[in-house]
C-alpha cells in the first residue's frame, strides 16, 4: 500500500462516521490526488482557483471539489460550474457573485460562511455582527442560486490547546444558534473545522468536516 493510501485509511478509521474528510491536495500533483481517488476517496480541497480548475479538468469527474481558500469575486466564474462546496465565503458581495454565477450555471451552490474565530488578526472571516447582517438581511432571501450549508473557521496557529479548543467551542455555539433559527436559503448541516494539527480537538468540539492536507500527502514545499 502506498503512503498516501495508508495515511488515508488510518485517518478514516479514526474519524467518526458523520464526519466528512476533505483531503487537501494544494501544491501536490494530480498523481497524488489520483492515488487517493483510487483508494476510494472523493472529497478534495484546494485553496487556489487556478489549481482547482486545472486539477478538476485533469481528474475524474465524480470528485467533489471543495474550495477552501480565500476566493476573489472575479474568479468565481472559473469554478461555478462544478465546485461542490465553497468554504471561505466572507462577504455579502462574494455571496452575490456566487449567486450570479450559480444562476448562469443553473446550479444552487453550497457555501459555508467563514467565521473569524482566531485571536490572530491575520486570518479571514466574518465577525458575529457581519454574520447576523448576512443572515437577517433582505438580500440573501433573493439569492436563489446559493445555499448557506454551514460555517467554517480556522483556529489560531498555536501550541496552546486550550486556546484552540476555546475558539472551536465559540464556532460550534454560533453554528448551533443558527441551526436552530429559521432563515431563507440557509440549511445548516456542515461545520468545517480542524486541520492536520488540530482536528482531534475540532472533533471533540463538534466538527463534522475536517480539512486535512499534510497528514495525508506529507509536508508541502512552497
Ligand atoms: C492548507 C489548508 C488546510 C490543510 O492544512 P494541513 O495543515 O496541511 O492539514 C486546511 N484548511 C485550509 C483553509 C487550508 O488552507
Amino acid at each position: 500500500m502506498s503512503e498516501i493510501s495508508s495515511h488515508l485509511k488510518d485517518l478514516k478509521e479514526s474519524l467518526p462516521e458523520n464526519c466528512t474528510l476533505v483531503a487537501v491536495s494544494k501544491t501536490k500533483p494530480s498523481s497524488d490526488v489520483l492515488e487517493a481517488y483510487e483508494a476510494g476517496h472523493r472529497d478534495f480541497g484546494e485553496n487556489k482557483v487556478q489549481e482547482l480548475a486545472q486539477k478538476a479538468e485533469e481528474l475524474p469527474k465524480d470528485i467533489r471539489w471543495h474550495m477552501i481558500g480565500h476566493l476573489q469575486r472575479n474568479k468565481v466564474k472559473y469554478i461555478a460550474d462544478f465546485v461542490h462546496l465553497i468554504h471561505g465565503v466572507d462577504s455579502l458581495k462574494l455571496l452575490k457573485e456566487i449567486n450570479k454565477q450559480g444562476r448562469k450555471s443553473d446550479r444552487v451552490i453550497d457555501c459555508l460562511l467563514q467565521m473569524h474565530i482566531a485571536e490572530e488578526d491575520t486570518k479571514f472571516g466574518l465577525d458575529k455582527n457581519e454574520l447576523d447582517e448576512i443572515l437577517q438581511g433582505e438580500q440573501l432571501k433573493e439569492m436563489t442560486h446559493v445555499r448557506i450549508a454551514g460555517l467554517m473557521g480556522m483556529a489560531t496557529f498555536t501550541e496552546n490547546q486550550d486556546q484552540v479548543r476555546r475558539e472551536f467551542k465559540n464556532l460550534k455555539s454560533l453554528y448551533d444558534e443558527i441551526k436552530n433559527s429559521d432563515h431563507t436559503n440557509v440549511q445548516m448541516n456542515t461545520l468545517s473545522m480542524g486541520m492536520s494539527g488540530d482536528y482531534a480537538i475540532a472533533l471533540e468540539e463538534g466538527s463534522n468536516m475536517v480539512r486535512i492536507g499534510s497528514a495525508i500527502f506529507g509536508a508541502r514545499n512552497y
